[in-house]
């Protein structure tokens, strides 16, 4: 079962529970035996899911409550933060500073994704402003410094590594001293892999730490091997001090739930997630947001970092304002198709936005959504100051929706399944409990 999957199940659940007439213990018993299915297909471990439903009904105690609670909000916000706490590891990351050299090192399996995570990591690092650099360790994998060396060039990112020295040990050390001279604040070595975890691969995993004293050592796993993701986070925690972990592929049909909760179980942070085989692929990873864009509620914060890591500064201010004002015009509908055009890629940026998630633009089909997007823009066009700016419904009449349709030379039916998509949108993000709370503190974030 693929994320989006999971998250669709399990919001189905809630919105089950939340349209019953009563919300009794029977409606609590199947809402919380839904939600734990989709958990267990995703490859949750059992004991795991265990848990989520044992805290849940501790928490959610239906006699307890007062006549009058929200009983469904209570629920709701449960199923929310037992989510988050069964992905949240508890336990903050290393991440680099500017002005002193940082040393990071990238473990993992053969084929897990490392040689392209090491570029897709120091792309985006070199987004937020530092000067990153690359060092081939791997000696093991014949190819494997042509693939780093074409990754780096593609990225234009500085890179060392040798065709002919066989010592890894040799080479991160000649990498990273090099760098180092040069003033490199973010020297990145990736080190072999192989098939299976055994002990050829952990003892230079030591060597090259040891002899390069690697800030943080990043471990690199397949987000596709679901449930086995425990055993091997904990193998690679004890043998290379790993502090931090990188899921990868949990685009395609990874069953991302079962590695996240599993590196989550080993108290390991995951701190990006991959999602794809291009550089841009490549996500934050903050439970809190993942949880909300996980259940369709979009992902304001994460929407804010891709603002900031992509828009001129100037620009930065007036969309972010706009998102903090809470009510949804059809300006702010067209400012948001206009700055998605910009910073693409659109399929993760799409699921960041409140009530886009799954429904505006389909997963794999953004074609058809840039076209989407192009059409309502041609029909806002014509649409006066105060019609984009209203938040009167009733200020849509007959005659001015044939008129945006005559103006923009689309259908009328076209102009209302638009006005229709805004309406949706819009109340979405008037109903956003756990959004609205966080949104103050959202816009505020570095
Ligand atoms: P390494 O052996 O661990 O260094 O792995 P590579 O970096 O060579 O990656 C192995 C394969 O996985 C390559 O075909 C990559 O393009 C692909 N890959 C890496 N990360 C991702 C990801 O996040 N999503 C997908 N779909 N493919 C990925």
């Amino acid at each position: 079962m693929v994320l989006a999957e999971l998250g669709g199940s399990i919001a189905r659940a809630l919105a089950r529970m939340s349209n019953a007439t009563v919300v009794d213990e029977k409606v609590l018993a199947d809402c919380l035996n839904e939600i734990c299915r989709a958990l267990l297909q995703a490859d949750v471990r059992f004991d795991t899911v265990r848990d989520v439903k044992a805290n849940i009904n501790r928490i959610v105690n239906l006699d307890a409550l007062a006549a009058g609670t929200n009983k469904r909000r209570i629920i709701q916000q449960a199923v929310v933060d037992e989510l988050r706490r069964m992905l949240d590891p508890g336990k903050p990351s290393f991440t680099p500073s500017k002005g002193k050299p940082n040393v990071v090192m990238f473990v993992g399996l053969q084929g897990s994704g490392k040689t392209t995570t090491c570029t897709k990591y120091a792309d985006y690092h070199r987004r937020k402003g530092f000067n990153p650099a690359l060092v081939c360790a791997d000696t093991f994998r014949a190819g494997a410094f042509d693939q780093l060396k074409q990754n780096a060039t593609k990225a234009k990112i500085p890179f060392y590594g040798s065709y002919t020295e066989s010592d890894p040990v040799k080479i991160a050390v000649e990498g990273v001293d090099m760098f180092m001279k040069e003033k490199y604040d973010l020297i990145i070595v990736d080190t072999s892999g192989r098939h299976k975890q055994e002990a050829a691969l952990f003892e230079e995993m030591r060597q090259v730490s040891e002899a390069t004293k690697p800030d943080l050592v990043i471990f690199v796993m397949d987000g596709s091997i679901g449930q086995a993701a425990f055993d091997q986070a904990q193998a690679f925690k004890q043998s290379a001090s790993v502090g931090a972990v990188i899921v990868t592929k949990m685009d395609g049909h990874a069953k991302g739930g079962g590695a996240l909760s599993a590196v989550a179980a080993t108290k390991s942070p995951v701190i990006f997630i991959g999602t794809g085989e291009h550089i841009p692929d490549f996500e934050v990873f903050e439970v809190n947001p993942f949880v909300s864009r996980l259940l369709g509620m979009g992902d304001l914060s994460g929407l804010v970092n891709k603002i900031q890591e992509f828009m001129p500064d100037n620009q930065q201010m007036q969309i972010m304002d706009k998102l903090g004002e809470g009510t949804f015009t059809l300006r702010l509908l067209y400012e948001m198709f206009q700055n998605l055009q910009r910073i693409g890629p659109l399929g993760q940026l799409v699921s960041m936005i409140p009530g886009f998630s799954g429904q505006f633009i389909e997963k794999g089909n953004e074609k058809e959504g840039q076209a989407k997007i192009k059409r309502y823009m041609t029909m806002m066009d014509s649409m006066t100051d105060a019609e984009l700016d209203g938040t009167d419904p009733k200020l849509m009449n007959q005659s001015r929706i044939n008129r945006i349709a005559r103006g923009s030379g689309r259908r009328v039916e076209e102009v209302v399944h638009m006005l229709d998509e805004y309406k949706r949108i819009a109340k979405v993000w008037k109903k956003l409990p756990v959004l609205n709370n966080n949104r103050r503190s959202d816009m505020n974030r570095d």
